[in-house]
């Protein structure tokens, strides 16, 4: 028999109670934060999806493992394990820690970006692109037309259009491009998948034009299992061994340990170049620490090397994109409207769509995860135009294209039942949607707006669910 059920492929040993508010209580909590959900305290929240980032939690041979840190400042054995692990998994020589993958991400731009060139990728990430265009450069989304669609469905929608690719360095010139990139999973188009097939093709081009390839690895593990069970030829490996296909593609990778380190902190930069490793590696000397320990303590060097072993495990891959998948079923019998497929780690609710009502002046993301915090006590983040709108030349606010909720989930945190909460609440919420209002704007900083500008619900006469 082939069980319907998800099961979690794990027992609890310790647990964490959540505060069980009631509706009144986080009315006002939000109205006190200002109805922005970074200002909540996460006491106040019941099921946080804010972000599947250093959010998940540690097995008990994790645990474990930290009493075995070696807490060396030079030569610690920690970092040796870790070493060999990163090694083992990914084939390249240089391996630097770093405390989180965007301090990986300023060491390496510090040294190949710069103004005048170009960074190619299927898409950066937010802190990636920071981070090169802090230095002048630029960095290029190369996402094919129909993968930015949001209800087309595509097995590999974070592949890089592989034309373009080649386009774009006849166009700026091979000298120009320190790089080309792929993330994976693609967080920026959803958590979508690169294939094999597509990282293969990238790495041909790599070859014809001498330009290294790299991978933003920081879901590598969710990324292999989608090709062992969505690409032709793939199903019969393990993904330890697609992982190392990946990996043995690229020049070079750096990752956010966050994610699928199965860490709450950590990350590191790893390189064949014995070259830009030297240059790395003083540069980590000056911001980051030692090269043997990086920005880590020796405790979560282990940890981690742990959470590199484990995550490649399939039957906790399978519970983790299975859970995904299952909400988004769910969700989409209910009518609720989504960016479809669901990626490895978040669902996307089309606030477009589900809020026709709401103009994107009166930014219906940003008011669709109000109301999911009040009915529910469920924290999301909206990924629209609070998040991306940008003033235009004739000073009005430019929107952004799509209005997004991100619903991402921490890794091995929540069980079926906690899905099955949050599918009740959307699906109530999503039958009574005519009563969600817009918000406006009240306070806001000059940039980075979504985690301190302040909002309220636009018609506050009309009581309960229409206050947001
Ligand atoms: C999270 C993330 C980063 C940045 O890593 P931090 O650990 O948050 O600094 C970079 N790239 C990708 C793809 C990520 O998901």
């Amino acid at each position: 028999m082939q069980p319907k059920t998800i099961y979690e492929p794990f027992r609890i040993k310790a647990v964490e109670p959540i505060k069980l508010a009631t509706r009144q209580e986080r009315q006002r909590v939000l109205e006190k934060a200002g109805y922005n959900l970074f200002a909540v305290e996460a006491d106040d929240v019941l099921i946080d999806l804010l972000t599947d980032s250093g959010t998940g939690a540690m097995s008990a041979a994790q645990w474990g493992a930290l009493m075995q840190g070696d807490e060396s400042y030079a030569g610690s054995r920690s970092f040796y394990r870790l070493e060999g692990v990163v090694r083992e998994l990914t084939g390249l020589e240089y391996v630097l820690p770093t405390h989180q993958g965007r301090a990986a991400e300023r060491i390496l731009f510090s040294i190949l970006a710069g103004s005048g060139k170009v960074f190619l990728a299927n898409s950066h990430f937010d802190t990636t692109r920071a981070n090169i265009e802090y230095s002048g450069a630029t960095a290029r989304d190369l996402l094919p037309r129909e993968a930015q669609v949001p209800s087309t469905i595509l097995p590999f929608k974070g592949n890089v259009d592989l034309a373009a690719l080649e386009r774009s360095i006849a166009e700026v010139g091979a000298e120009n491009v320190p790089l080309i990139i792929l993330t994976v999973t693609n967080n920026t188009a959803g958590g979508q998948p690169v294939s094999l097939e597509n990282i293969r093709g990238a790495r041909k081009i790599a070859d014809r034009y001498g330009i290294p390839l790299f991978l933003d690895c920081a879901r590598f593990a969710e990324n292999a299992y989608f090709i062992k069970t969505r690409e032709p030829g793939q199903q019969d490996r393990s993904i330890r061994d697609i992982a190392r296909e990946m990996f043995r593609l690229a020049d070079g990778c750096w990752m956010s340990a966050k994610k699928d380190g199965l860490v709450n902190m950590g990350g590191f930069l790893a390189v064949n170049d014995p070259d830009l490793a030297a240059k790395a590696r003083n540069l980590l000397i000056l911001t980051e620490g030692f090269p043997t320990y990086g920005g880590m303590a020796g405790r979560d060097l282990e940890a981690l090397a742990q959470g590199l072993e484990e995550v490649t495990d399939e039957n906790y891959l399978q519970y983790r994109v299975r859970s995904i998948a299952y909400l988004a079923e769910a969700l989409q019998q209910a009518g609720v409207p989504l960016l479809l497929p669901p990626g490895g780690h978040a669902v996307y609710l089309d606030a477009k769509a589900f809020l026709p009502h709401v103009p994107q002046s009166q930014y219906p993301g940003h008011s669709l995860a109000c109301a999911l915090y009040i009915e529910g006590g469920i924290r999301t983040v909206e990924v629209g135009s609070v998040m991306f709108a940008h003033v235009g030349p004739d000073g009005k606010e430019v929107y952004a294209q799509n209005e997004l909720v991100r619903m991402a989930f921490p890794r091995r945190v929540y069980t079926q039942s906690h899905v099955d909460y949050v599918v009740e609440v959307l699906a109530d919420l999503y039958a009574r949607r005519h009563e969600i209002r817009g918000v406006r704007i009240v306070e806001q900083p000059p940039f980075l707006r979504h985690f301190t500008a302040r909002f309220e619900p636009i018609a506050p006469e009309t009581a309960d669910l229409a206050s947001v």
